[in-house]
């Protein structure tokens, strides 16, 4: 099985890599690939580039063999569509090798405005990860797909290539990106909510609004 999990992890923390870990682990030890995405150019100056974005999450799942990155949509020009990233990655493993991506139900409550929504569920498996305080509006479309196409048990990813709803739920860390480029932005520190490695390099980098320091 083939798992991605897109965002723009500006940075990476925490919340993403262990919420990456216990997909990985409950789906039988299967890998996970972080999927870095463009960000709009209307998202404001504090953030970091790609190459960095980049660099940071290298660096946060260095020695962890379940969690990978997969940089596709940063070597494209201009944003990239979820569906073209499916289509792209369906193309290299073949039609039978079960492909899956990883949304949170915040995400996942709005998928029928998801440009080509309804190719996204022919080319992938679909893995709603429950965010606490996001519900799916029992009379919208994403409700109604996920009862149409759900299924109860990781194995059942396994027996089709696309086309099913997994729902887990495991523990949400309330850590946010945003929250953290604030308290770096407001000289607080972000520790303990990244890995230290991360954060040194952020420091490194003066990224968000950190103090350069030197990296010994
Ligand atoms: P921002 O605050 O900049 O919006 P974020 O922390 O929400 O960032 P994103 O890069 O936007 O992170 O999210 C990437 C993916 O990670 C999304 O699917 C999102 O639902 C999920 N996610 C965000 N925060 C967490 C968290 N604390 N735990 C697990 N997953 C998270």
């Amino acid at each position: 099985m083939h798992v991605i999990y897109g965002g723009t992890f500006d940075p990476v923390h925490h919340g993403h890599l262990r919420l990456a870990l216990e997909v990985g682990e409950r789906l039988g030890s299967v890998p996970v690939s972080f999927v870095p995405c463009h960000i709009p150019p209307h998202r404001g100056e504090t953030g970091a580039t790609a190459a960095q974005r980049l660099q940071l999450l290298e660096v946060a799942i260095a020695d962890e063999p379940l969690l990978r990155i997969d940089d596709r949509e940063l070597r494209r020009e201009g944003a990239s569509y979820t569906a073209d990233t499916l289509r792209q990655l369906r193309s290299e493993l073949g039609a039978d090798v079960p492909l899956a991506m990883v949304v949170g139900t915040d995400a996942f409550a709005g998928f029928d405005r998801w440009k080509e929504w309804q190719q996204i569920i022919r080319l992938a498996h679909i893995i709603v990860v429950r965010r606490p305080g996001s519900e799916l509006d029992p009379a919208g479309e994403p409700a109604r797909l996920l009862a149409a196409r759900g299924v109860d048990s990781a194995g059942a990813l396994e027996t089709r290539a696309s086309g099913c709803i997994l729902e887990m739920d495991p523990p949400w860390l309330d850590i946010s990106a945003t929250g953290i480029r604030e308290r770096i932005c407001s000289g607080r520190s972000p520790r303990y909510l990244l890995p230290d490695a991360v954060w040194a390099d952020i420091q490194c980098m003066g990224l968000y609004g950190a103090c350069p320091v030197k990296k010994f």
